[in-house]
C-alpha cells in the first residue's frame, strides 16, 4: 500500500523533530490506525518531501522523526485560477480539482451574477491541503479571500495573462495562444459575465478570451477543462 502522506506546516529537514497537532493524530492514530515506528510521507509546500517514522503515538498529539528527503518541491507554473463561488459542495470541488490540476494560487471572485456572497476560506484551505496530500503533490496553492472581480482587474499586473472563459464564445475553436507563465484562468458563475463585465475583459491587453467548445459547461465543469487545456498547451503536462 501506499504510504501516507501528511502535510505539516513547520519547514522540514531531515534529522527534526516535529509535533503533531490534534487533528493530525487524530487522524493518523485514530482514523488510520498506525502505531508507533511506521512510515510515513511528509511535505510543508516549501522543501519537498520527506520520510517519517512515528516516533510517539497519543490521543492528543504525537511526534514524527523526519528521514531523508524523498522528492524535491515541484512547484506548478505561475497560474491563478479565478473563479466566481457557487453551491458549497461545488466550490470544494472546484478547489480541490484546482489543486490537483496544478493552479498555483486560488482567488475566488465576486462578479455581478456570483450567487455566493461569503466564502469560507480557511475550509477551502484544508480542501487543498487534502487534495495535495492524495495526489501526491508537494505544494499547496493559497486560497485567497474572496475579492471583487473589478477590483482585481483594476489592479492587474501588467505581466499576466488572462485566459478568458467567455460562454458567449460557445461552438468557437478553443484557441489559446501566448507566451509562457504568468497566467491566470477566469470562470464566471452559473449566470455567466454581464455585459459590461465581458466588455470590460476584451479590452484588456492581458487578456485572451478563449472557447471552450461546442457546449456551455457548469462553472466545476470548465474549472477542470481550462486548466486541462492551459497545462496542455502552455503548462508542465
Ligand atoms: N449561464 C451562462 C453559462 C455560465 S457557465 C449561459 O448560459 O450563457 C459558467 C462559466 O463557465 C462561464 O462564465 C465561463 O467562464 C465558463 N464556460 C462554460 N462553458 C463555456 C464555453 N463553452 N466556452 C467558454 N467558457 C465557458
Amino acid at each position: 500500500m501506499a504510504k501516507l502522506r501528511l502535510f505539516v506546516e513547520q519547514s522540514l529537514a531531515p534529522g527534526q523533530s516535529v509535533s503533531l497537532t490534534r487533528e493530525q493524530a487524530h487522524y493518523l492514530f485514530g482514523v488510520m490506525r498506525l502505531a508507533e515506528g511506521a512510515e510515513i510521507l511528509v511535505f510543508d509546500g516549501q522543501n519537498g518531501e520527506f520520510a517519517a517514522r512515528i516516533a510517539e503515538a497519543g490521543k492528543r498529539g504525537g511526534r514524527l522523526d523526519i528521514g531523508a528527503r524523498t522528492r524535491p518541491l515541484q512547484a506548478p507554473p505561475d497560474l491563478w485560477l479565478l473563479f466566481a463561488p457557487i453551491k458549497k459542495a461545488r466550490t470544494d470541488f472546484i478547489v480541490e480539482k484546482a489543486a490537483e490540476m496544478g493552479a498555483a494560487r486560488i482567488l475566488p471572485v465576486q462578479t455581478e451574477f456570483t450567487n455566493s456572497e461569503r466564502i469560507r476560506r480557511e475550509r477551502l484551505q484544508a480542501h487543498a491541503v487534502e487534495a495535495a496530500e492524495q495526489c501526491g503533490g508537494t505544494f499547496i496553492p493559497e486560497v485567497c479571500d474572496l475579492e471583487r472581480l473589478d477590483r482585481l482587474l483594476a489592479d492587474w499586473p501588467a505581466e499576466r495573462r488572462l485566459m478568458f472563459c467567455d460562454e458567449a464564445l460557445v461552438g468557437a475553436r478553443a484557441a489559446l495562444s501566448g507566451p509562457p507563465a504568468p497566467w491566470a484562468i477566469l470562470i464566471g458563475p452559473e449566470g455567466g459575465f454581464s455585459g459590461s463585465e465581458r466588455a470590460r475583459l476584451h479590452a484588456m491587453e492581458q487578456a485572451v478570451a478563449v472557447s471552450l467548445g461546442p457546449r456551455i459547461l457548469r462553472a466545476d465543469t470548465a474549472v477542470v477543462a481550462a486548466l486541462a487545456l492551459w497545462q496542455s498547451l502552455l503548462g508542465d503536462w
